[in-house]
């Protein structure tokens, strides 16, 4: 297949080596030219613009930030919209919004051009594995048309059509909110049990055995609790921005969102604090700073 690919990023750059390990054809942009060289070096060829990208494609994938990003590529000069031809089909896997989509794709429905969105789950580890989960929104038919392409870096078993146009954005927000409350939440747990006298690792093990278990305690607390390392690979910016997405989703559908909007409110602390390169799970160490305990255990305790 014919693929063109924008957003060489955290996940963007492993995807896209994954596309090519497949054996597809591709063309590759980036604002950094630099995210481009192990690429090219690879096998992939480079486009000077998100037009470029999309000439003579059968798909055109992209990876980008923010919807701000993905309506600049898109909709911006020299935009990917204008490269593409009838019967491409444009796939955004970025965690995003259907407001912009909607833009896109009421210039290219006329034109016969194909519009998914198919964000991730998985971090950029599952990203280098080629075992994202994948949540597709848009026409079954498309959704048929573009799995051979998705399946080069997600895990066949999950990724899954989600419904019309839109529903693969929702479903990812919603995990991540769910997530991000899971981590808040976790934090405080363990920092107060902690602060009370419990061994941590006495306390996550009767947790984990408890209907309060997560997979969140039994997985992805370990990074921070093992080795103090909360995950660089998702920047603390981007986290923010997709909590502010969840929220702003709850305003539009009505519905009150009182612990979200707590949740982001940490969020923001933890970025106002750590920077917008931190990682993801910092607002851990804001409890940790807190009480002056930082929340480890040695691994043969667990
Ligand atoms: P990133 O910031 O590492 O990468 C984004 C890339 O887009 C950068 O290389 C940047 O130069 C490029 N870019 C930005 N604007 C551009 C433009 N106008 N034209 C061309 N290139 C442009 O971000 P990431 O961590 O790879 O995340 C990408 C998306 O995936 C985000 O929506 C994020 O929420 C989502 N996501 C990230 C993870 C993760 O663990 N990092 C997991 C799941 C989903």
């Amino acid at each position: 297949m014919k693929v063109g690919f924008v957003g060489l990023g955290h996940m963007g750059a492993p995807m896209s080596r994954n596309i090519l390990a497949a054996g597809h054809d591709l063309v590759v942009h980036d604002l950094r030219r630099e995210a481009g060289a192990p690429l090219i070096a690879g096998g992939a060829a480079w486009a000077v613009s998100p037009r470029e990208t999309a000439l003579g494609r059968d798909m055109v994938i992209t990876m980008l930030p923010a919807p701000r990003h993905v309506e600049e590529v898109l909709l911006g000069p020299a935009g990917l919209l204008e490269g593409l031809r009838a019967g491409a089909v444009w796939i955004d896997m970025s965690t995003s919004v259907p407001v912009v989509a909607d833009r896109v794709r009421a210039v290219a429905g006329p034109r016969g051009i194909e519009v998914l969105d198919a964000p991730v789950s998985g971090m950029a580890s599952g990203a280098l594995a080629g075992t994202l989960q994948i949540f597709v929104g848009g026409a079954a038919g498309t959704y048929l048309r573009a799995r051979p392409l998705l399946e080069a870096m997600g895990d066949r078993e999950r990724i899954l059509h989600v419904g019309p146009h839109g529903a693969g954005y929702t479903v990812k927000l919603m995990i991540n909110l769910l997530w991000f409350a899971h981590l808040t939440a976790t934090a405080e747990v363990l920092a107060v049990g902690a602060a009370a006298g419990v061994d941590l690792a006495t306390l996550r093990r009767c947790l984990m055995a408890s209907p309060a278990a997560s997979s969140f305690l039994e997985r992805d607390v370990l990074s921070v609790l093992r080795h103090g390392d909360y995950d660089d690979s998702f920047a603390l910016a981007l986290a923010c921005k997709d909590l502010g997405l969840a929220v702003d989703l709850a305003r539009e559908t009505g519905v009150p969102v009182e612990v979200s909007a707590v949740v982001e409110q940490i969020y923001r602390r933890a970025r106002a604090r750590y920077g917008d390169a931190g990682g993801e799970m910092l607002p851990i160490k804001l409890l940790e700073d807190l009480t002056g305990a930082p929340l480890r255990i040695d691994a043969p305790q667990e």
